[in-house]
């Protein structure tokens, strides 16, 4: 079972995240547990003060350090092995292939979430093993990108989703291509109609058709991820035919 300890100041905003839709469900089958630990739960004093200001002088909170040694100190006292993330937007860029690591993990992932200007320095030189970045934008704080972690590797843990399928053929997955369009009923929806290969049950010119509409998307919008895509003889043809299709011929 994946264990996931998200070290936070709103343990509200874990809970509800992580007790609902598949995440929920994957708790109740116990495929992972997420447990939210309250940093102020460690703070000493009768105000139980997490943060204080910044050496150096200039504006904002910075998160002290204590509380959460402390935390991870409690937590430790059951001898499993841990594997301290800390969301950062100056972490390594989190990925697929970060994600299908991650849900690899036989050590408990345990996430320290920050908090206004940020934690003191102290909590990565002493803890944290990786720095995890979301992107190149900054967050009010790291709970949003703890559940984006726990989230994009539960679901890929066997036998969390229902249809076993499902994140093999999402974007990123063994192949590297982005995933094919997906429609539903009806087969006419304010005068978009749905591709007449998916309507004919023709499994064949379906999975073909799926197959070139993943190269396409993958070309036209993430062209940087062809070069690593597992592609075969089939591919390289539909390939040729995309780049006549949208004007490409001379690439
Ligand atoms: N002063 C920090 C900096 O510029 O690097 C940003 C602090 S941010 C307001 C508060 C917290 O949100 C951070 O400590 C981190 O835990 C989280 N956070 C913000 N942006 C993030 C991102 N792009 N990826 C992951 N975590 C992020």
């Amino acid at each position: 079972m994946l264990v996931c300890e998200v070290l936070t100041l709103f343990p509200g905003i874990i809970d509800a995240y992580a007790s609902e839709s598949i995440l929920g469900k994957a708790q109740a089958s116990g495929f992972v547990r997420v447990h939210s630990i309250n940093i102020r739960d460690f703070a000493e004093g009768k105000h139980r003060v997490t943060d204080d200001q910044p050496y150096g002088g200039g504006g904002g909170m910075v998160m002290k350090a204590a509380p959460i040694f402390e935390a991870v100190d409690r937590l430790r006292l059951d001898g499993e092995e841990r594997r301290i993330l800390f969301p950062s937007p100056q972490g390594r860029r989190f990925d697929q292939a970060f994600a299908e690591e991650l849900s690899l993990e036989s050590r408990r992932l345990t996430i320290v979430c920050g908090r206004y200007e940020g934690v003191d320095e102290r909590v990565m030189a002493g803890l944290v093993d990786d720095e995890v970045s979301l992107g190149d934008y900054v967050l009010t704080g790291g709970e949003l990108a703890a559940l984006a972690i726990i989230d994009a590797c539960v679901r890929l843990i066997p036998g969390v989703l229902g249809d076993a399928r499902s994140s093999s053929v999402d974007s990123f997955s063994w192949d590297g291509l982005l995933d094919y369009p997906h429609y539903t009923r009806p087969p006419v929806y304010r005068g978009m109609r749905v591709p007449e290969v998916l309507l004919s049950g023709n499994h064949e010119e379906v999975r073909r058709w799926r197959r070139k509409e993943a190269l396409r998307r993958t070309l036209v919008r993430r062209p940087d991820l062809i070069d690593r895509a597992v592609l075969d003889v089939e591919d390289q043809t539909l390939i040729t035919e995309i780049k006549k299709e949208e004007g490409h011929e001379q690439d």
